[in-house]
Order: structure tokens, then sequence, then C-alpha cells
């Protein structure tokens, strides 16, 4: 009697041993190994946790979007309600398109295409300070969107040609956090900061870029309008022989940032006056080092597109950039809150740390104003906090996990200030004090 002809595997074509695994169906045959492979990529596209809100009545109201930023972002109030509004719009268009197939839009009349409006992608600009949480509020967007979120800054990117990181760059980091779903980073976030240094008369220029950064802002107005970008696939240029992912833009929200230092003197200069109290650190009050008092809604309600366009942007660039809004520098009181009171405020991530070391960990009022004090100085916004946080905290970070007596550790002005060491106390005897 002949032996069974030994079974392939009609995926891989791979001959089975008599011991593996396989699934036959009529006329296929499927082995452990491929299907163990399909099942990483199925699990790898669904991932649950990362789901995005498949259509209207699950996105987000405005509202709700505002509430939740709230939690993270200290201040800011007509920044956050502006975002809220454009980032439902944005995506109320997104899902509006995916839940309607183009067809039925141009011929039924009831839906809010059909009557020749059409619902045109705004993206954003965010004009404020360094450190005043524009990077904070695009990355919590795209945390309440659940959809993916990439950050790039604008200076490393050239136009096609020139030494640098090609603007297709920023959508392949896209695709990076996407999984490689291209549906999903078809409706991603991307955060462009320093958008202000590819201004045409930029003193920020680098010779090998492109001389006016023109170039650049020519590459990105590309993406912004949507276009099919061709991003090399996962793995790269390890693989050269294989084919480019091609990816849509026009559904992909843009959100660019930069200071635009100086916005506020050319703002002044139309206006013909010599200050106009704006708020936003755009003009010369920051230059000089000196905080200036914001006047909430004063640099938007004079901002016009010319500005931006007398700044160094091109202006079909300006054009893709319906919303422009500003944020305000942040003064002593909101970097004492942003300190203690977002959901994962700098404090009460150490204090979960020491936690996990069985420690009770406590700042006083004094050593908060201190730390706020040293970040104030450093002119970066909040950007300082955590650098400074981590300088006083870093000894007793060290000393502590070998100090299983301590039970609490106080963090008074003379840590932070003389970077002395906090008072720690007897785990067994609140009244011990451990030298
Ligand atoms: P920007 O992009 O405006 O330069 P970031 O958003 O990167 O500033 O802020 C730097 C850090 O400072 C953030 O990680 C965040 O912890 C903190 N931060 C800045 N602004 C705020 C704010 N308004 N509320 C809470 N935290 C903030």
């Amino acid at each position: 009697m002949r032996p069974a002809p030994a079974q392939k595997c009609s995926f891989c074509q791979k001959l089975l041993r008599g011991d593996e695994k396989l699934f036959s169906g009529p006329d296929v045959t499927i082995c452990e190994d491929c299907v163990r492979f399909c099942h990483q990529i199925l699990s790898r596209e669904k991932p649950d946790e990362k789901k995005e809100p498949e259509d209207l009545r699950s996105l987000p109201k405005p509202y709700e979007i505002k509430k939740v930023l709230d939690e993270y972002v200290i201040g800011q109030e007509q920044a956050k309600k502006q975002l809220s509004v454009s980032v439902y719009n944005h995506y109320k268009r997104v899902y509006f398109q995916s839940a309607v197939p183009a067809a039925v839009r141009s011929f039924d009349r009831t839906t809010p295409s059909c009557d020749g409006v059409e619902l045109e992608k705004s993206n954003v600009l965010l004009i404020g300070p360094t450190g005043s949480g524009k990077t904070l509020l695009a990355r919590t967007l795209a945390r309440i969107l659940k959809v993916p979120f990439a950050i790039c800054d604008a200076t490393t990117l050239t136009q096609a040609g020139y030494v640098g990181e090609d603007v297709e760059n920023v959508i392949l980091r896209l695709m990076q956090d996407a999984d490689f779903n291209v549906q999903r980073a078809e409706r991603g976030i991307v955060y462009i900061d320093e958008i202000d240094k590819i201004g045409k008369t930029s003193e920020n220029v680098s010779i090998t870029r492109d001389v006016s950064g023109e170039g650049v802002q020519q590459a990105l107005l590309k993406i912004l309008e949507g276009t099919v970008a061709n991003i090399p696939p996962q793995g790269g240029r390890k693989h050269p022989q294989a084919e480019y992912v091609q990816v849509n833009t026009t559904n992909i929200l843009f959100i660019c940032g930069g200071t635009f230092n100086l916005l506020g003197e050319i703002i002044e200069r139309r206006l013909g006056k010599r200050r106009i109290g704006f708020s936003s650190g755009l003009g010369r009050a920051e230059e000089e080092g000196l905080r200036p008092h914001a006047k909430k809604g004063a640099v938007v309600s004079s901002l016009e597109t010319e500005d931006l366009v007398r700044f160094g942007l091109i202006p079909e660039f300006v054009g893709r950039f319906p919303v422009v809004t500003t944020l305000e520098p942040l003064d002593k009181k909101d970097l004492l809150d942003i300190l203690v009171k977002p959901k994962n405020a700098l404090v009460r991530q150490f204090q979960k740390f020491f936690e996990m070391e069985g420690v009770t960990l406590t700042f006083t009022e004094q050593a908060l104003e201190e730390i706020v004090n040293e970040a104030s100085k450093k002119n970066t916004g909040a950007r300082g906090l955590r650098a400074i946080l981590e300088e006083v905290m870093l000894d007793v970070m060290y000393d502590l996990p070998s100090m299983e007596e301590v039970g609490e550790c106080v963090i008074g002005r003379s840590t932070v200030t003389g970077r002395e060491r906090p008072l720690l106390v007897d785990r067994k005897n609140e009244n011990k004090k451990i030298a």
C-alpha cells in the first residue's frame, strides 16, 4: 500500500509533517503557523484600546471633548473651546463621508453635501508661547478621539531632494502609531511644531534645507490639502522590493503650532499703534523677557491673514488654516495648578512612585512655590517644571529604595532652594526623623 501523500499548506506551500496541526476545507489546507500569522495580523488591526468612535453617535460632543481637555490642560479656555469644536466638526465630516457613500451623497437631497455645501477640512493653527500646552492639547485630543497621533518638528523637514526629513515621514510616523493600519492612519491627527520657523523670512533656515523655507511650505501644503502620500512599507529599506503603501491625507487633521515671536510687531505696525496689549507672548514684551499680561482674545480679534503672510507664510499655506487660535502665557498660578491639578500632574506622578515603595510623599506649599519660581525664571512655560522636579527629587529617589524604615517623605522649601535632604519619617514611629 502506498503511503498517503504529504499534505501541503495552501498558503505557505510548506509540506506538513504528520504531527503538525492543519485545518482543511474544500480544496484548501492551512498550517498552524499560517493561522497564527493571520491571528497576529487581525489582532494588530483591531487593538481594542485604540478603537476610535465608529459613527457619529459615539463621537464625543464639543462639550464632552472640552471636559476631558479640562482634566489635563490648565487654563487656555479659548483654545480648548475652539479646538473642541474644530475637532468635533472635523470628525463629523469624516464619519459622515464614510457613512454615506459618495454616490448617495451626490443624489440624495436630504444629506448636507447635496445642496452644494461641501464640508471643507479645517486644519488648526495654534499660536502660543513655548511650554503653554500646544503639543499637550493636540496629544490629548488624539487620546480622546482614540485616533493615531504623530508629532514632528517643521524645522527638520525638507522639500524633496534636500538633506533632511521628507514631508512624507510625517505620515510614516502616523502609520507607525496606527500599527500600519492605513484606514486608521487616514483618520489620525498630526501635530507639526515650530511651524513659524519655516517662514520665508525666517532667520532659522538651514543652508542644507532650502534657502527660504518656502519649499517646505509647498511640500507641506500638499499633504495638508489632501494627497496620496507614498509611504515606505513596514520594515522600510530592509525590503527594497516591497511596494510603497499609499495613504490618503484628505481626512488627516493637521494641527500646527508655533510661537510666532515677532508676529505681534507685525500686527502693531499694521494697526499703526505702538502696543496693542495682545496676549500669547507674541510681542516685544516677551522678547524683553517680560511676561505680558494676557488680554484674552485680543490677538485673535486683531490677527489677519496678511499678518501671517507678512510673517513669511505663503498665502496658500495660511489658507489651509481656517481655524487660528492663540494660547495664553502661563502665569505662576497656572504653573502651580499644573504641578498638582491635572489627572497626571507631575506631583501625583511622583507620589505614585513613592507609593510603590510604601512611602507617602508630600510637598509643602512653600516647596511648590519655589519650584514655580524657578520654572518661571526659565521663561519656557511649564516645560521647566519636570526638569526642576526631577533634579530636586534625584537624591531621595536614589536613596529611598534602600531605606526600608522610611514611611514618609516631606519636600520642603530648602530641598528645592538648597537641594537639601527632605524630611524622612520613620515608618514605625512618626516622631522619629531619619537623618
Ligand atoms: P508647547 O507645545 O506649547 O511648547 P507643551 O504642550 O509641549 O508646550 O508643554 C510642555 C509640558 O508642559 C507638557 O508636557 C505639560 O506637562 C506641561 N504643560 C504645558 N502647558 C500646560 C497646560 N496648559 N496645562 C497642563 N500642563 C501643561
